[in-house]
């Protein structure tokens, strides 16, 4: 049987699944080992690749890495201790005759929910993850945007604020993603509910927490909450007004707050986005970790099927 490896590499975890056709027959997790600046990272991948490869015929092998993928190769990525590396070149060498292909795990996930989740059906949505940061990929025409640099989607570095308030690990300030990630609702709520009467001053403060009291009608968590979504709303804005969507897909952790989340995010955009993309739909994504496997299968099949092999 012909099989891909669709694999997510990520700063925590490293999820190898492996694919007949679009169909996940297995698939696994090992955590990441990033001594000596992730350079054992390769050596872990291939064991479990010869591992589960078994009598298969391996025909494919995609990759999504926390980071920008220049030429389809070069990755940088602070999460991982990489910089610069060849990851193509490093893969190629081990599987000289398999199709590898590597991109941006956002990307790679955006192409998941394509596939099999929340953006089933359609060819040109936005993408965005909320967890303890903000990833962002874009589908036109059923393509992922990569971009001159590898670089495209990143949304979650969009400016929101003009009054240098928070920094961003990227360097610049007031980047949506210091606002409308888990680590930014954290750091909004602890702001806000010094001296104020609120259950936030009771709990720990997480994201979760902030959006179950939001629902609940604390009053200090919903302004929380709302300046979230103004700083969201503000971005998704942004983009939607540049490229038009179908749809936006709504991912990572944070997203787990469901409906309320999405409905509050909905009537703000339409308040702040361009009248004719007004009715832009919202939908929340469905693959969770496994969008980025399902992502890479399907990059790398394609590649093959269009004999585009690297
Ligand atoms: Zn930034």
């Amino acid at each position: 049987m012909d099989i891909v490896f669709g694999i997510d590499i990520g700063g925590t975890d490293i999820k190898i699944g492996k694919f007949y056709g679009n169909e996940l027959v297995y698939k696994t997790s090992i955590k990441t080992d990033k001594e000596d600046n992730g350079s054992k990272i390769f050596t872990q991948v291939f064991s479990i690749i010869d591992e589960l490869k078994g009598e298969d015929n391996l025909i494919g092998i995609g990759i999504g890495v926390p980071g920008p993928v220049l030429n389809n190769a070069i990755v940088s990525s602070k999460n991982l201790g990489w910089d610069k590396v060849d990851v193509l070149q490093i893969v190629k060498e081990k599987y000289p005759n398999v199709a590898i292909k590597i991109l941006n795990d956002a990307n790679a996930a955006a192409l998941g929910e394509m596939v099999k989740g929340g953006a089933k059906g359609y060819n040109n949505f936005i993408f965005i993850t909320l967890g303890t940061g903000i990833g962002g990929g874009i589908v036109i025409n059923g393509e992922v945007v990569e971009g001159n640099t590898g670089s495209a989607g990143e949304i979650g570095h969009i400016r929101v604020g003009f009054n240098n308030e928070r920094l961003c690990k990227c360097g610049l300030y007031d980047c949506v993603e210091q606002y409308s990630s888990a680590t930014g609702i954290v750091k909004t709520a602890n702001n806000l509910r010094i001296g104020r009467k609120t259950k936030l001053n009771e709990i720990e403060v997480t994201a979760k927490n902030v959006f179950d009291l939001a629902k609940i009608g604390d009053e200090v968590a919903l302004e929380a909450v709302n300046n979230f979504i103004e700083k969201l709303a503000t971005a998704l804005a942004a983009v939607t007004n540049t490229i038009n969507p179908e749809v936006i897909v709504v991912g990572g952790g944070v997203s787990k707050a469901g409906d309320f989340l999405i409905e509050r995010l909905e009537k703000r955009f339409n308040e702040l986005c361009f009248f004719t993309v007004r009715g832009t739909k919202f939908a929340l994504a469905k693959l969770g970790n496994d969008a980025g496997m399902y992502g890479t299968n399907y990059i790398v099949r394609k590649m093959i099927n269009e004999n585009k092999c690297l």
